[in-house]
């Protein structure tokens, strides 16, 4: 079993950390938010039932002096029968202090007293000013109390005299406090629950990831063939289970490829080896002169070159499947390319009796192209094409343009290949026999339209075959003239046949 991870690195473990610290820090922020809009809206109600008690204070003071006399003081007008009355202006007056402007007290409630009586300075400030003044004084017991200071008017004189009243904001502070210990009693509450859901959602949410992940470790070189059943919700888990199930289908092919390829290869080595054996070993027990020695040296060592040749050729093949294959792209015009492998061709034309031509129908055709991959793809196609062409037959390459894409046809009029091999031809070892007729080396390796269609795909082309048992062969090539192919591809398990 694999060793435990430390779970702060897991994916659950993140997305849980990540959602209750955001969660604490939101709801922290609301939380504060909400205590200020409501400190703010107790001191606006303070305030305006400060505006309200200056009202009764206006109604029912006046500073007035007795008769002639210059000595005011203040004095309450209400109907001290009436309990309302009686009652709204003692409210008033529980916090209430008048000072002549001197600073001088003329009235102060205990409750004032015990505020602590404004200073002159403060008197003197207050009675200049037009406006109301509002400060916050606290008692001895810590109580706030929010103050409205400002002035009255003696009767019939101008003179100011001094009026401070005041409320105590005792239940607002208490109500403000029993908010602040609700929420930090609430909020370690809230986010320990937040993070135990969080843990749980996280949990059932990462649960087909974990099935993803076990199911992608059954999956190995041997059993290939296993996928992941996708769960049927269309989501970005879907998605990545199919893109993954994509990935095995590609592992698979090459998988597939290379053990396809393993078994060609040696069932193509055993069989010449096989035949040299027996040559060697029939002419070690039955060869009595020199010269019967020598013939079997002879031919061995021409099975031996033969074998050779196949190794060189699979060597490449495994460099091509295991590395990249980087193509020398230069601008190149086809048709000085094509009558220069063309021209190459007419000596062993000549020498089987073919007739080799090459028409060009179109001017120019340029394109970015690598030219030894070029000439080796038309010297496959050429060569089988003269191979397979009986004497007296021809074979002719043509060279067309449709748009941005060249096409070069290898006609011949050769033996053909019949529609049941039509499909193969292009695979790795694959040669049509005659009935009864043994696969044989000097038949070809049957790895050169392999090759043809590796360099052909590498392009950004592609290449078909048309062929009639009897009649001919043409095999049809396009390739792009202005293509943004990359120049790195990885090249297939094929390869060219050795010229
Ligand atoms: P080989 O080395 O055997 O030619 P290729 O991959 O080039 O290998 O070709 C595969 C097989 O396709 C050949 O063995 C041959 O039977 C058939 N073939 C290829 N080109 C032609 C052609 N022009 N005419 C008839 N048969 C052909």
């Amino acid at each position: 079993m694999a060793p435990r991870k430390n779970i702060t690195r897991g994916l659950r473990f993140t997305l849980t950390a990540v959602y209750t610290v955001v969660f604490t820090l939101l709801l922290i922020g609301v939380s504060l938010l909400f205590r200020q809009t409501l400190a703010s809206n107790l001191t606006q109600a303070a305030r305006d039932d400060l505006d309200q008690n200056w009202a009764i204070v206006k109604a029912y003071l006046r500073i007035d002096s007795d008769k002639g006399e210059n000595n005011f003081h203040p004095v309450w007008y209400y109907d001290r029968n009436d309990p309302d009355e009686s009652s709204i202006v003692a409210g008033v007056r529980s916090v209430i202090f008048i000072a002549d402007p001197d600073g001088h007290t003329m009235e102060a409630s205990a409750n004032y007293n015990g505020l602590g009586l404004d200073k002159q300075s403060v008197i003197k400030r207050v009675l200049a000013s037009p406006q109301a003044q509002l400060f916050e004084k606290h008692d001895s017991k810590g109580t706030p109390y929010l103050v409205r200071a400002s002035y009255i008017n003696a009767e019939n004189s101008n003179r100011k005299y001094y009026v401070a009243i005041g409320i105590s904001r005792a239940d607002s502070q208490k109500l403000l406090n029993q908010f602040t210990l609700l929420i930090f009693g609430l909020v370690p509450l809230v986010v320990i629950t937040g993070g135990v859901m969080g843990w749980i959602f996280a949990g059932r949410a990462l649960t087909p990831v974990v099935e993803v992940a076990r199911a992608a470790q059954r999956i190995s070189g041997s059993n290939l063939s296993l996928r992941i059943p996708m769960r049927g919700a269309g989501d970005e888990l879907d998605r990545l289970i199919e893109t993954f199930n994509q990935m095995i289908d590609r592992l698979e092919i090459s998988f597939n490829q290379a053990r396809q390829f393993s078994t060609d290869v040696s069932h193509e080595l055993r069989t010449p080896i096989t035949v040299v054996r027996g040559q060697l070993e029939v002419a070690l027990f039955t060869a009595e002169t020199v010269e019967q020695y020598r013939d079997a040296i002879v031919t061995s060592l021409s099975d031996i070159e033969r074998l050779s040749q196949i190794v060189r050729a699979l060597l490449l093949l495994s460099q091509a499947e295991t590395g990249q294959v980087v193509l020398q792209k230069q601008t190149l015009d086809l048709i000085e390319v094509v009558d220069n492998v063309v021209d190459q061709f007419q000596i062993p034309a000549e020498g089987s009796d073919v007739t080799l031509s090459f028409i060009s129908n179109v001017a120019r055709c340029s394109g970015e192209f690598d030219r030894v991959q070029i000439d080796r793809m038309l010297s496959n196609l050429l060569s089988n094409a003269i191979k397979f062409t009986p004497a007296g037959g021809g074979v002719k390459v043509t060279l067309d343009r449709s748009g941005d894409t060249a096409e070069i046809r290898v006609a011949d009029t050769g033996e053909g290949i019949a529609a049941e091999h039509l499909p193969h031809i292009f695979d790795r070892f694959y040669r049509v026999r005659g009935p009864g007729e043994q696969a044989s080396p000097e038949k070809g390796l049957g790895l050169g339209l392999s090759f043809v269609s590796w360099i052909v795909r590498a392009h950004g082309g592609s290449v078909e075959v048309e062929s009639e048992a009897g009649k001919g062969t043409t095999f049809i090539v396009r390739l792009p003239l202005s293509s943004d192919v990359p120049a790195l591809i990885e090249a297939p398990a094929e390869l060219m046949k050795p010229v």
